[in-house]
């Protein structure tokens, strides 16, 4: 560590053979499997050599979200059912628009990183002979689901972070990301590291800067959670999307995010045993005042309305394909016409569903015989959804007492909520992005497909980084970065800046606050789970617009602190430009409704006939999935040239690799190293 004096400010740099960008569960894993290999090809000191780097260790969706039993979804562990890594990839590639070697990677991979898991004390549960034990998700054959309880992801960026700090490799803590470096041009360019700004360290005349170079940079910032309104993404978690755009990084199915039904004054997902315990849904107007039971003029029966909120347990995201007839998704349809009406959505786990006039009073024998049979197996037979929960998950409860909700004593306010983030950047096989030397994992990365398993999200992270890790090791190997010859280049970016940084001190442009503001009502509105051409180009129009402005005008700071969020305001408006582009590309080219968005049109198919247009009254319609869209998978790059300041490609999706080598010849290629160079 060095300090320079750049622009007239002192930078600390740091220099490192790799740093890895955001400490969740992909990051963290990244960093052990990193110092691991380093250390048995010989590299000395290989801790000295990696630095984790993140805007906040305690941050993140891996260390702050969860649900009733956060699901980590493997390969199948049951001692009589088969699977295998083929079956798993075909899971994976179900939904379509998802590269056939990541998802057969991340099926190879999953036993290896779920062991690895438990070694480092991941408190997965196992039966009297050690099977690990599964449940099944959604259309999965194989019981591959398993769970820690609520905190699943919390525990294993835990226990991946005592590794880290056992081998001694340094984690840099508060460092909020302000730029990334580049160096060459071309296929020549790479990231040369990561500029970060220290909040506690701002002062009047100081900007607290570091820089981070290093050969090998491992994106794992995590999913753009903080471009959302209406979002269980966990508060601070920003990503950096817009900064890895700017750096020339290509994304793929960044159209295609997760979205469901959250409570929101504590941010957790609503699903599973939550909604199988079957609570009352209710609406209130924006006060509290005027309960309604919302659902029941759309359910024709009792037991009907009553199965379907069960099933939201596990058909969780917000799903177009489960809408028509009455199926579990119209509920997150429901709740979200509420919600556009003023109304305020609620469980109530105190009350059993209620019904109207024409429906019969609830009883749990009348349910469907999917939810009966389920309720019947966890002997959840009591006499209200919150015995019932109590029953099944008490750590279910547990987790909203712990952020001051009591179940026993309140309802609990939910929405249809932004949740993660299928697409991401675009990486190979061995999650090594289109620019040399950067690799993206965890949901960062863009490896899933339209719909993915619940579950599989967590498996990626831990996938990728193992993937990510043996190929530096192995390829790049574990020089510290000099960049002595690129000195210039880099001076000049950082020189760049921090005259940016100082020209918002006369900015008269917004506030950074008032930016991300617009860009979450924005986002929210325009690219959530209800989707339209017309009002999502008119977004992408205002999104470049404001962006352009920021370029224009700055970006007004009421004290030097507010900095930070000034530079996430710049960022997060240039990832909503190119989401926004990306989604109004993937309607001209007549998507339709998938994975977990709803497209409406005037032609499509009715949603029911009582969800009306506001404004006409006429009953809403939508578009279905165009399936031949599904061999296609769309990628984004930033062009400042560019008119919508971003170019558009469709690229066919990768096969999954069907050669299979005897041993001897297998054997030679991996002593060779062939393995990474095919
Ligand atoms: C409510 C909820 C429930 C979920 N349930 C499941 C589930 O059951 N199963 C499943 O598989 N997945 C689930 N997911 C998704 C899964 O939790 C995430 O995809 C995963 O944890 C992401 O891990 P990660 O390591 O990639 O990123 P994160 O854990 O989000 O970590 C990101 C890191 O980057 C840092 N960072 C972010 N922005 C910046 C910045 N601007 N500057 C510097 N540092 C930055 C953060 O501080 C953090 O250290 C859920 C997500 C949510 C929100």
């Amino acid at each position: 560590m060095k300090t320079r004096k750049i622009a007239r400010q002192t930078v600390t740099i740091h220099n490192y053979n790799t740093i890895i960008v955001g400490a969740g569960a992909a990051g963290m894993n990244c960093a052990v499997h990193l110092y691991e290999f380093m250390s048995q090809k010989g590299v000395k000191d290989a801790q000295k050599r990696i630095a984790v780097v993140t805007g906040g260790l305690k941050l993140g969706a891996s260390r702050m979200s969860g649900s009733d039993k956060q699901t980590y979804y493997k390969q199948g562990t049951s001692p009589e059912i088969p699977d295998c890594a083929e079956e798993f990839a075909k899971t994976l590639l179900a939904g379509g628009c998802c590269h056939g070697d990541l998802a057969l990677a991340e099926g190879i991979s999953s036993l290896r990183e779920f062991s690895h898991l438990v070694q480092a004390g991941v408190p997965f549960p196992t039966d009297v002979m050690g099977t690990f034990i599964g449940y099944k998700t959604d259309h999965d054959p194989a019981e591959r689901a398993t769970s820690a309880g609520p905190k699943t992801s919390r525990f294993m960026s835990e226990c991946l972070q005592k590794q880290v700090k056992a081998y001694g490799i340094e984690i840099f803590d508060k460092q909020e990301a302000a730029g990334l470096l580049t160096v060459g041009k071309g296929r020549k360019k790479r990231i040369a590291g990561l500029v970060t700004l220290q909040r506690s360290k701002v002062t009047d005349s100081d900007w607290g800067l570091s820089v981070f170079l290093a050969e090998n940079v491992v994106l794992a910032a995590g999913g753009p959670g903080a471009l959302y309104k209406t979002s269980v993404y966990p508060q601070g978690q920003i990503g950096i999307h817009g900064l890895a755009f700017q750096a020339g990084l290509a994304a793929e199915n960044i159209t295609e995010s997760q979205f469901g039904l959250a409570s929101i004054k504590f941010r957790w997902n609503v699903s599973g045993t939550y909604m199988q315990a079957l609570p009352r849904l209710f609406s209130t107007d924006a006060n509290g005042k005027d309960e309604r039971e919302f659902l029941t003029g759309f359910f024709p029966t009792m037991s009907k309305m009553a199965t379907n909120i069960f099933l939201k347990g596990y058909q969780w995201p917000f799903d177009p394909q489960r809408i028509e007839n009455l199926q579990s998704s119209l509920i997150d349809v429901l709740v979200f016409n509420e919600t556009q009406k003023g109304r305020r959505v609620f469980m109530d786990f105190r009350k059993n569903p209620i019904g109207n006039a024409s429906m019969k009073k609830f009883v749990l024998k009348d349910l469907g015989p999917e939810a009966y049979d389920y309720l019947d197996k966890a002997g959840a037979f009591q006499a209200t959804p919150i015995k019932r929960l109590a029953h099944m998950n008490p750590l279910a409860i547990d987790i909203y007492k712990e952020n001051g909700i009591d179940l026993y004593k309140e309802p609990l306010e939910i929405a249809v909520c932004a949740q993660h983030n299928n697409g991401g950047f675009a990486v190979n096989k061995w999650w090594e992005s289109n620019l040399p030397h950067t690799f993206v994992i965890g949901e960062m990365a863009g490896s899933h497909g339209v719909k993915r398993p619940g579950g599989s999200a967590l498996n990626a992270g831990q996938a990728g980084g193992l993937r990510a890790a043996g190929y530096i090791a192995n390829v790049y190997g574990g020089d510290v970065a000099k960049y002595a010859g690129q000195q210039k280049e880099i001076e000049g970016q950082l020189t760049a800046l921090i005259e940016k940084l100082n020209s918002w001190r006369d900015s008269s442009g917004a506030a950074g606050k008032e930016v991300i503001g617009q860009v979450q009502d924005r986002m929210t509105t325009s690219g959530g789970h209800i989707r339209e051409l017309r009002g999502t180009g008119k977004a992408l129009q205002e999104a470049i617009a404001l962006y352009k402005t920021i370029q224009r005008d700055g970006i007004r700071l009421s004290g030097p602190k507010s900095v930070v969020a000034a530079i996430q305001a710049e960022h997060l408006a240039l990832a909503s430009v190119g989401i926004l582009k990306a989604i109004v590309e993937l309607l001209n080219q007549g998507s339709g409704s998938r994975g977990s968005h709803l497209v409406l049109a005037d032609d499509g198919l009715e949603i029911h006939q009582d969800v009306t247009n506001q404004a006409t009254g006429a009953p809403l319609r939508f578009k279905p999935e165009n399936v031949e869209l599904r061999d296609s998978i769309l990628r984004i790059e930033f062009d400042g040239r560019a008119k919508d300041l971003f170019r558009c490609v469709t690229v066919t999706p990768r096969p999954v690799p069907t050669e299979r080598k005897a041993f001897e010849p297998a054997w030679q290629d991996y002593r060779e190293g062939k393995i990474y160079h095919v």
